[in-house]
């Protein structure tokens, strides 16, 4: 069994190695923190807001809201924001004219998210946008296109990039640790609650693939560094209560690689089950579980023919800590961000091909 010393040996060779940097350890330096907005005020702006408070490097200066007088005076409480930085949708132009605001955390519902990334790049605002980052291949292109224009950064807020047990596991593999990879197995299951947006057509653009099957999709998308090829899919909405009429309840699909690695993964809203992969290897194996949860990222497996077990204590923000400081650093130095747009747009094509594949065409 591999130590923790061991362990922090092999991710300090593999880093090395790798060349990548090492944003887990905060190392970045700033004049000032990056101010953000944060546009649409629910669960994830909420623990966002909390990450920005727990940073030195991003700092939330302004909210977006339909509900100024109460949400937005809440939160302007909390994070010190003057009143005169709450802006609603319909004032939100308005923001091109607020210096304290560097860039905009969209935290809306998936249809949002082109037309809050447009508005924001022709305000000026560079944009960290939630996933998935649009709800059609030709929104994300349009959205990569106006910030562009506007010589604005987009990232898309793939918070598990900056997790650094995913880190650690995505280290091991381009190092060789568990030889050439062969297949990799990946779910994310929950329920949904009958009435959420995320069960509109309209604001959702999908169901469960959409929300959850972007995480294994972009796990191994990440892994592998290649774009899929081929594409079987299989959708199921077997509950008929009325919850699943307008989007997809269940999506199970395959996806083969240029390398030949076969991907099998899976997603649902009406079932109780892991956030896991299976990464399989020629001469080893990892197996991580939960995989996307927002803690506790668990790692495990036989690395070089030992057998490894890590478990991520990192505790909730800090993935989002990690997610804003390194759009803060990109910003400062004029760097491109690890999840740019074009990793939102190759999720989207990817999302469009499996639902062809099932038959169940996105449009
Ligand atoms: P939520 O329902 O909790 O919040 C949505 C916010 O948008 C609310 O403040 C709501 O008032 C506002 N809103 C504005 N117009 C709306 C409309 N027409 N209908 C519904 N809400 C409207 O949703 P959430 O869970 O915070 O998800 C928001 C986005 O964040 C989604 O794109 C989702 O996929 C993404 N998300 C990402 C993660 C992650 O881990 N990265 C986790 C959860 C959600």
């Amino acid at each position: 069994m591999i130590g923790r010393r061991d362990f922090a040996k092999l991710s300090a060779l593999t880093l090395a190695w790798a060349g990548l940097p090492s944003y887990g350890q905060n190392t970045y330096t700033l004049q000032k923190p990056i101010g953000y907005a944060a546009i649409g005020l629910g669960t994830i702006s909420d623990i966002f807001m909390h990450a920005c408070a727990q940073s030195q490097m991003a700092k939330v200066t302004a909210l977006v809201t339909g509900h100024p007088d109460t949400k937005g005076v809440k939160y302007a409480g909390m994070y010190g924001i003057p009143k005169t930085s709450i802006y609603t949708y319909e004032t939100f132009d308005r923001i091109a004219d607020n210096k304290d605001v560097d860039a905009v955390y969209i935290g809306l519902p998936n249809s949002m998210h082109c037309e809050y990334t447009v508005r924001a790049a022709q305000a000026g605002k560079h944009v960290l946008c939630e996933k998935p980052m649009a709800i059609s291949s030709a929104e994300c292109r349009k959205m990569i296109d106006a910030c562009r224009q506007a010589k604005v950064k987009l990232m898309i807020g793939y918070r598990v990039h900056y997790d650094p047990t995913w880190m650690q596991a995505i280290q091991i593999i381009g190092s060789g640790g568990v030889g050439q990879l062969e297949s990799f197995q990946g779910g994310f299951y929950g329920q949904q609650p009958a009435g959420a947006w995320r069960l509109s057509k309209k604001l959702g653009g999908g169901g469960a693939l959409m929300d959850l099957g972007i995480y294994p999709l972009n796990a191994i998308r990440h892994i592998t560094g290649e774009e899929p090829t081929d594409f079987t899919a299989v959708v199921s909405t077997r509950e008929q209560s009325g919850r699943f009429t307008e989007v997809e309840q269940s999506m199970e699909w395959t996806m083969k690689f240029p390398s030949g690695v076969i991907a099998s993964c899976g997603c649902s809203y009406g079932e109780r089950g892991p956030s896991f992969v299976n990464i399989n290897g020629e001469k080893g194996y990892l197996v991580m579980e939960p995989a996307f949860h927002y803690d506790g990222v668990h790692l495990h497996g036989e690395v070089g023919g030992q057998q490894i077990d890590q478990l991520g204590t990192g505790k909730l923000p800090f993935q989002f800590v990690l997610e804003a400081e390194h759009f803060a650093n990109c910003i400062r130095s004029n760097k491109e961000p690890e999840s740019p747009g074009e990793e939102g747009l190759k999720d989207m094509l990817a999302i469009e091909a499996i639902y062809k594949a099932a038959g169940a065409p996105i449009a």
